[in-house]
């Protein structure tokens, strides 16, 4: 009986390998993950993997359209499960967290920019910056002696 991540991977025409498996599941625990920290977590489920096959099985998961990978500047690339539905993303300026954020108008691309130069515009990708809940508690606190 195959499961839902191994129908997915073969309906997306990859092999349903362990490490495949293993970075699919990390990612449903863990959205917005660098590949650093998914090797780590893959590493204590397949011990053999290494940090180069973990990169190697994010571009392709990401070539086949299974995870996203944003960029958040200053940020090293982060991946997530969560596909298609052109959310955005509201970044923490001090510690980095990301949160989700949903599409500002609903249907993919949700801004239309005054002028696209010719462009058939698909997707809109948008970064809010702020502070973090933690961060702004912090920055709240008196200062400790
Ligand atoms: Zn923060
Ligand atoms: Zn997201």
């Amino acid at each position: 009986m195959d499961t839902e991540l191994e129908k997915a991977l073969r309906s997306a025409g990859l092999r349903a390998t362990e490490g495949r498996l293993a970075v699919l599941g990390a990612l449903a625990s863990l959205p917005h993950t660098d590949a650093e920290r998914l090797f780590r977590a893959v590493s204590a489920i397949v011990p053999s993997t290494s940090i180069q096959s973990v990169h190697n099985i994010l571009a392709d998961l990401t070539a086949a359209g299974l995870i996203r990978r944003i960029e958040p500047a200053g940020s090293a690339a982060l991946y997530e499960r969560r596909i298609g539905d052109n959310h955005h993303h509201v970044v923490c300026s001090h510690c980095g967290a990301v949160a989700d954020v949903d599409c500002v108008i609903g249907d993919a691309p949700c801004l239309t920019p005054s002028s696209a130069a010719g462009f058939a515009i698909t997707t809109a990708e948008v970064t809010f910056w702020g502070l973090c809940p933690a961060c702004q508690a912090a920055t709240a606190l008196p200062a400790t002696p």
